[in-house]
């Protein structure tokens, strides 16, 4: 009996954009291929001229096709790949109804993606049954009530969790229990591991280390030397340690916020800061189409190894200016940042005020609000009227990330599969 121990489930959806589109063509416009056995990929954003591969199916990965890879490099591996395009109202829509079923489970649900979630499933053996038993039951609800599959990992903690539901896919539960680290996680190469990105493998190599387990048995502070704190942390990983916690989301308070997981890992502050200015655009936006100002913003930093942390500032004078509210989370993201591989951005603001503002006169800041304000009152009139794309600011230009992120206005954008054509 694991009685008194910590249980944690990670869920993730197998291919998710993927499947998600191979679902809806069968079950809702008659299609009569599944994209999930075919070497297929959602590719996009095709109106931008950067497009790059956001899922493939199990078929196209024997391809070596890869997330996050560009689609004329995927073309070059596999001319044949069939491409769809993304069409993120859908997504959204699964992602909420995936996330639904997990909080049947349990209350403890900590949404890490779209299409991944942690849930600590700690004490609730009296509803469920042991884990495994809660993790198939769990898994064969989604599969049978939506129709797309996943894979649950099992543990006392999130990377383990982690770690396990990357085993073999799809549709499996694995547990990775401390005591099976040795048989299920240490043979595995060390690229394998969580955080192992492919310049740290190469420095792994060279020391030596290949394997898991090899990093778990090697002096952590001669790792040290090698990989300063990345180093001490991968080495944790691997003898699985984790003190992360579920973070369940917190209450929605009042405020305009959006936030937004990057496709790829971010490892620069100047393109995190674009990624806020993208999301500074859309709160902004949302802001001034409701007439009001905030007083408070705040920053969330999501990284590749689980940690979360946020960080809030309250303004002498609210605002709605799109290009203040950058300035804010740049200052606060500076703040925040350890170097740490970003994965998600978030930017929120609260102590929202309506009517009049009346700004406080600062003598060192001689900002004309009052014209900024006019700047933005009249990209919105041109964004609406022409669409959001017909403003878009220089920073952006040539640069993969979408100027308008984690927003309202981009996941309404739907797909006319009547101009693609249905198998
Ligand atoms: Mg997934």
């Amino acid at each position: 009996m694991r009685h008194g121990r910590t249980v944690i489930f990670h869920i993730d959806v197998n291919s998710a954009f993927l499947s998600w589109e191979a679902v809806y063509r069968l079950h809702h416009l008659g299609g009569k291929e599944d994209l999930r056995n075919m070497v297929s990929a959602v590719g996009g954003d095709m109106a931008m001229r950067h497009g790059i591969i956001l899922a493939k199916s199990i078929p196209a990965k024997k391809y070596q096709i890869k997330t996050g890879e560009t689609i004329v490099e995927a073309r070059q591996k596999c001319p044949g790949l069939l491409l769809v395009p993304p069409n993120y109202g859908l997504y959204e829509k699964c992602s909420k109804a995936f996330m639904d079923i997990l909080r049947q489970y349990s209350p403890a649900v900590e949404q890490y993606s779209i299409d991944e979630a942690f849930v600590d499933m700690t004490g609730t053996e009296g509803l469920w049954g042991d884990p495994l038993t809660a993790a198939v039951k769990m898994k064969d609800q989604i599969r049978d009530t939506l129709g797309f599959t996943v894979n649950i990992g099992i543990s006392e903690n999130k990377l383990l969790a982690k770690m396990a539901s990357d085993f073999q896919k799809p549709d499996r539960v694995h547990t990775l229990w401390r005591e099976e680290l040795r048989d299920k996680m240490w043979p595995l190469p060390v690229s394998d591991l969580f955080f192992v990105g492919r310049a740290t493998a190469k420095k792994l190599f060279s020391l030596g280390i290949y394997t898991i387990g090899e990093l778990a048995h090697a002096d952590p502070h001669l790792l040290k030397i090698h990989l300063k704190k990345h180093g001490e942390v991968i080495w944790a990983f691997a003898n699985g340690m984790d003190v992360s916690v579920v973070q369940s989301e917190a209450p929605a308070n009042k405020g305009y916020g959006n936030s937004t997981t990057i496709a790829f890992d971010v490892t620069d502050a100047s393109t995190a800061k674009l990624v806020l200015l993208a999301l500074a655009e859309t709160v902004g936006t949302r802001l001034r189409a409701a007439k009001v100002r905030a007083e408070v913003i705040a920053v969330g930093i999501k990284s590749h190894d689980l940690s979360y942390a946020s960080h809030q500032m309250t303004l002498q004078n609210a605002t709605n200016i799109t290009i203040e509210i950058h300035r804010c989370a740049c200052q606060l993201f500076d703040q925040l940042w350890d170097g740490t591989a970003i994965r998600h951005l978030g930017i929120h603001t609260s102590r929202v005020k309506d009517g009049f503002n009346m700004r406080q006169l600062d003598m060192f800041d001689d900002t004309d609000y009052e014209k900024l304000e006019r700047m933005d009152a009249t990209i919105d009139r041109i964004r609406g009227r022409y669409g959001i794309d017909s403003v878009k600011r220089a920073a952006f230009i040539g640069s993969p990330i979408d100027h308008m992120s984690g927003g309202i206005s981009r996941e309404k954008r739907t797909v006319d599969y009547k101009k693609i054509g249905v198998n």
